[in-house]
């Protein structure tokens, strides 16, 4: 899932809620409340974005397209009616778009993918999982709450377990004696890279035995794409295509996304995702696909 950011600016952050410092120990579900056409993912991000006139404010909003993050998660939002007490200070908001103009039930599974995606980054469990009227008795989320179209509540908690277990059981790699996150990547069809990001990982060449590693969803595995793994104990990038263009150096088992490959001076060279260029010879790289 593709989680789009378009967080609101320092401003917005101090006039629409309480600050930083939230704990992160529950999420909570809301529905729009609004079933115009065109009332999407997009346009409640933008209504945030420009500072929303209502004293109000909520991380993630999701529709049957996108999810879009407007404000981090160790935000306190302004989102459960209830003032400074847990529903505002230690929740995550989503709201669920529910436009006439999209598809419900796919916005319902958009939102699903996103509880479980915070739930495993940030340890929490189903249970708190809360509804809007847990905390203020607002009839919210309320077309979950109706059963509108035939999903109900339960539907949706349904939705976030099945889902939840898949990567529970399979996509959870526990580190070795003699493991390297490049080793592991290697291992699960993956990079390095998406492994650092998927973690929250700091210092990935501190990875210890016993360590749980989370594997990408082969949803989010990409296909066919070329890399290029250094051989070298150093070796030099360029700026352009141009073997004077010498930029910095790189180090051995460092990885890099090829974006295109080209002929310069009778010789190849692969520009990397960053821009920089890099040799093709195979006796300092290593090119593969994954
Ligand atoms: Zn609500």
């Amino acid at each position: 899932m593709q989680i789009k950011k378009q967080i609101v600016s320092q401003n917005v952050i101090n006039q629409r809620s309480y600050g930083l410092g939230n704990p992160k120990k529950y999420i909570t579900i809301h529905q729009t409340g609004n079933p115009n056409k065109g009332a999407d993912a997009q346009a409640h991000a933008n209504i945030q974005s420009r500072l929303n006139p209502r004293q109000a404010s909520w991380h993630y909003q999701a529709d049957d397209k996108v999810v879009i993050q407007s404000f981090e998660d160790n935000v306190k939002c302004w989102h459960c009616g209830d003032g400074r007490g847990p529903g505002n200070t230690e929740s995550i908001g989503i709201e669920i778009c529910i436009n006439e103009d999209g598809d419900y039930k796919k916005a319902i599974e958009n939102a699903a993918e996103l509880v479980k995606h915070l739930m495993n980054k940030h340890n929490i469990p189903i249970e708190n999982v809360k509804q809007h009227y847990d905390w203020s008795r607002k009839n919210c989320p309320a077309q979950l709450r109706a059963n509108h179209k035939g999903i109900s509540w339960n539907d949706f908690l349904n939705l976030v377990k099945k889902e939840d277990k898949k990567e529970d059981n399979k996509d959870i790699y526990i580190v070795q004696t003699g493991d390297t996150l490049y080793k592991i990547a290697a291992q699960h069809n993956t990079t390095t890279k998406a492994l650092i990001e998927l973690n929250d990982i700091v210092t990935p060449d501190l990875i210890y035995k016993g360590q749980k590693i989370k594997l990408p969803t082969q949803k989010e595995v990409k296909s066919k794409q070329k890399y290029v793994r250094v051989k070298a104990s150093q070796l030099w990038v360029y700026d352009k295509p141009d073997w004077n263009a010498k930029h910095s150096t790189v180090k051995r088992n460092e990885v890099f996304t090829i974006k295109r490959t080209l002929k310069v001076n009778g010789h190849t060279m692969h520009q990397l995702k960053s821009g920089l260029y890099i040799t093709n010879n195979s006796k300092y790289v290593e090119v593969y696909e994954k």
